[in-house]
């Protein structure tokens, strides 16, 4: 029985990324074996990366090169991007998780960096008791219809618009 479930954090607040990482803590301390994978971003010291070396049962990869702008989206981002994606495909396909985080999937139709279709054909393919989770902002139509729940972030306000830098423990 299918009971696996796609969870999308989406909108312009903060929060998404860490929403996720909330479940992942929850899921380990169920023994539940944890992929993430986080594109566009890229190998900068994030708090959660440095924590997660040291956890059994949770492998983390990072597939990205820092942040994408679509003015400046070049080739490099696309194939980084690609490869990535051929990564999620083949952890969601080894059935060696309970739950993978795809972060910042959003970006990658958002960019043109690949079709729509093929996240969709990825989620409806993957074994049927596997957990997912998708984040980031300007999620397509069509991964808010294919996603069981969806969370949109409202962003009220944000410090970052009072001039406070990015926090370390906090942004990162
Ligand atoms: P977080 O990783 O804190 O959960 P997020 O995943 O919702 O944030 P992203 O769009 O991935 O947000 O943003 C990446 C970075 O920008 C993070 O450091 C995040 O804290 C920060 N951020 C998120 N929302 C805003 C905002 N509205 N204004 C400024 N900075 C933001
Ligand atoms: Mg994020």
């Amino acid at each position: 029985m299918l009971n696996g479930r796609v969870i999308l954090y989406t909108g312009n607040g903060k929060g998404k990324t860490t929403a996720a990482l909330g479940l992942v803590f929850r899921a380990l301390g169920h023994g539940l074996r944890v992929c993430v994978i986080q594109f566009i971003k890229g190998k900068g010291e994030y708090g959660e990366r440095l924590f997660a070396g040291g956890l059994d049962s949770l492998e983390w990869h990072v597939c990205g090169q820092g942040f994408v702008f679509k003015k400046e989206e070049n080739e490099a981002d696309r194939r980084v991007a690609r490869e990535g994606f051929r990564l999620a495909r083949e952890k969601i396909e080894s059935d060696l998780f309970d739950l993978v985080i795809l972060d910042e999937i959003t970006y990658l139709p958002h960019y043109g960096f690949l079709d729509v279709d093929e996240i969709v054909d990825l989620l409806h393919q993957r074994p049927p008791r596997l957990h997912m989770i998708l984040t980031g902002r300007n999620a397509h139509r069509s991964l808010i219809d294919v996603a069981d729940t969806v969370t949109e972030m409202d962003a009220v306000k944000h410090a970052y618009e009072k001039g406070v830098k990015a926090q370390k423990g906090i942004e990162f």
